[in-house]
This record gives C-alpha cells, structure tokens and sequence, in this order.
C-alpha cells in the first residue's frame, strides 16, 4: 500500500492526515545459546497501516500483548521500526537526519500508562514538567518557571506544587503531572498509551475529561491505547481494532458499535457490560489463549480462536479491506481473497 492511499475515513477533513503509517513493522529479536544468537522474534507490530487524522482521537485496542504500545512507542521513533514507514505533518519520520528528527520531536509526545513508574521520584515536579523546556532549550530559567505553573494551572494543579515531589500526590494527580510534561513543547500529536488503566474508576473520568478538555483548547491530536472497548468508546472519533501485530478492524466509533465486521471485535463488544440487566446479549468467550507472536497462526490469525473459521482462513491471510466507506476490516466473512491469494494457498 502506499502512503498517497488514505487509509481514513474520508471526507473527514480536506487536509492531509496528521498521521500516515504505512506497513509498520517491529520485531524485538530472541537471543539464546552460549553465543547469544538470534534464535526468534517476537512480532510485535507486523504489517499495521492507519492515518490518524488532525485534531481527532483514535483508540487502538486489543488484548494485552497484541502490539498497541509497540506501535504506539515505534510511531513517534520511541523505539526503531523494523520497516515501515510513517509521515508525521508531510515528514518521513524513519528518513529524518538526527536535527530535524530533534525538532520534530516536539511535535510529539506520550503520556505513560503508570504514573507511578513514569515520573522521576528523585526530581520535583517543577523540574519534571520544565524538564523538555530544558532539553530543547527554550526559553530564560525565568520563563521557563512561568511556564510551568501556566502548564500546571492549565491541568488542573497549582504553581505551588511545582517544589514539591510525585510520591506526595495520588495517581490522578500523578497524571495531571504527566500530562502537563506531555503539554510542556505545544506538541500536535499526544500517543495516550493506556492513561487511566492504573487509576481508581473514581478518578479515571476526571483525566479522560481533562484529556477532552485540553484536546479542544489546544487543538491536539491523540493516539489513544487502551485494552478495552469501553474505556475509549467514550473518547475516541475512529477505533482501530488489534489483534496479534495487527489491525483488523478501524472504522468510526459509533460504526464500530453499531455494525462490528469483525468477530474479533463482535467478541470484544459482547464483554461490555450493560447498565440494564434485562437486556439480554450473547456473551461470546474467545477460547484458548492469545497465541504467541513469535510464531503467529497461519491464515488469518484470529481463526484458532474464531467461531466462524473455514478452510480459507486457515490457509489466506485477509488483507485490511475498506467495505464500506470509512470502515475497513481484514476477515474472509466480508471480503473475497483475491484469485492470486486463493492460488497462492492451493485453494
Ligand atoms: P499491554 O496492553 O500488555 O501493554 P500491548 O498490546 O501494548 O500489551 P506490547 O507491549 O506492544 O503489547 O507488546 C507486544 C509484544 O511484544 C508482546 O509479546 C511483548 O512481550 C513483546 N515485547 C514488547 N516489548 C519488547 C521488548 N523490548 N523485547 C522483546 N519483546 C517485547
């Protein structure tokens, strides 16, 4: 596929996508014997296409394991792709020399799953929101303090609270610290790799509401990762579904809802609870576990756990197919494999 082919829902907006990742690919090699040689790898992220679109939040969700925070930390070069390709704002982000990789790199930001774990208890919170003032050298010492208890007022904490250190405030405080960090360079992209997972049910509203707020005020953009359905239902404008390294299914959320393509995704929808106990929906349980992706299944991946299986979908792997406008799914019940494909496996 190639990046001039929109993989977005369209008509959306007339610009280009923020976001364009083409055939991105991670593999974190296994090493094993007295030589420690390459023996495997782990397919992380294998072949995922998706544009994120400007000023939009799209969800990626998936089982643990299935890749999103590989792909979410490889899209803004966290980590090195294997191959693959992404276009951040018109720039081949994997191409960039080290100083343009360095000014970009502003533009995009990740707030981390656990906020204990994220943020360094050893400096004050000041230090820790001030800290990519300090490494992209912008601004006086003055300035930089100014901006900092605006960034802390903006989230919801107080100028005060810049002397003191992350183990004297709860988890949901925590966040706030870490999403003002995220705000400190006026990124465009934020990667919001799980944000509210570690935080009480209580006070997990209080930060997606943030999230949305700050989203509006700023214009921001955001990948948005999380297991569940549920949890980005409410705050996400497209989803895009993950199973083992891959996507197969993305569309916008109400769709994803309302006409789920995929059986992997119908079997996630069916796990949200509803409020009302008379309402009587099937419960569909994926038997067996997830299987390793060091060696994925052949064929489509979901067919050992799919109740729908045939013989295609063991033997064809099912490409991201848009069947209807804005909604793409990967899976031989929507889409014909191609006669070359069908060829391919003997079929
Ligand atoms: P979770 O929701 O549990 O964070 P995930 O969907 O975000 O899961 P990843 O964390 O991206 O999944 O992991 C995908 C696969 O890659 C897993 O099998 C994981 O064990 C493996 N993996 C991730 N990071 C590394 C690494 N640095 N070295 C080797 N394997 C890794």
């Amino acid at each position: 596929m190639s990046v001039t082919e929109p993989l977005s829902a369209p008509a959306a907006t007339e610009d280009r996508p923020l976001v364009s990742v083409r055939n991105l690919v991670k593999y974190f090699p296994i090493t094993g014997g007295v030589f420690s040689r390459v023996v495997a790898h782990v397919r992380a992220v294998d072949g995922v296409s998706f544009d994120i679109l400007r000023g939009e939040t799209l969800g990626l969700v998936g089982e643990s394991g299935c890749g999103k925070t590989t792909a979410g930390r490889v899209l803004i070069r966290l980590i090195e792709p294997t191959s693959g390709e992404v276009i951040f704002d018109g720039k081949p982000l994997f191409q960039l020399p080290a100083r343009e990789l360095r000014a970009l790199r502003r533009e995009m930001q990740i707030i981390f799953q656990d906020p204990y774990a994220s943020l360094n208890p050893r400096m004050t919170v000041g230090d820790i929101v001030g800290e990519p003032l300090e490494i992209h050298r912008m601004g006086t010492p003055r300035e930089r303090e100014e901006r900092v208890h605006e960034l802390l007022r903006v989230v919801g904490l107080s100028p005060q609270h810049s002397r003191r250190y992350p183990h004297e405030f709860s988890g949901g405080q925590r966040q706030r610290i870490g999403i003002a960090r995220a705000l400190a360079l006026n990124p465009k992209l934020i990667v919001c790799d799980e944000p509210v997972s570690a935080l009480d049910v209580s006070i997990q509203s209080q930060v997606l509401n943030l999230l949305q707020e700050l989203q509006e005020e700023f214009g921001l953009t955001y990948l948005f990762i999380a297991h569940g359905l549920n949890v980005v239902k409410h705050v996400s404008d497209r989803i895009g579904v993950m199973y083992l390294g891959k996507i197969v299914e993305l569309t916008w959320s109400e769709e994803l809802f309302a006409h789920p393509l995929h059986p992997y995704t119908e079997a996630l929808l069916s796990a949200i609870p509803t409020p009302d106990p008379r309402a009587k929906r099937e419960r569909i349980v994926l038997v067996g576990d997830v299987p390793s992706p060091v060696n994925p299944p052949g064929g489509c991946r979901f067919h050992t756990r799919c109740r729908y299986a045939m013989d295609v979908c063991r033997r064809v792997e099912p490409e991201l197919v848009e069947v209807s406008t804005g909604h793409w799914a990967a899976c031989h019940l929507r889409t014909q494999p191609s006669p070359e494909a069908l060829a391919a496996a003997g079929l």
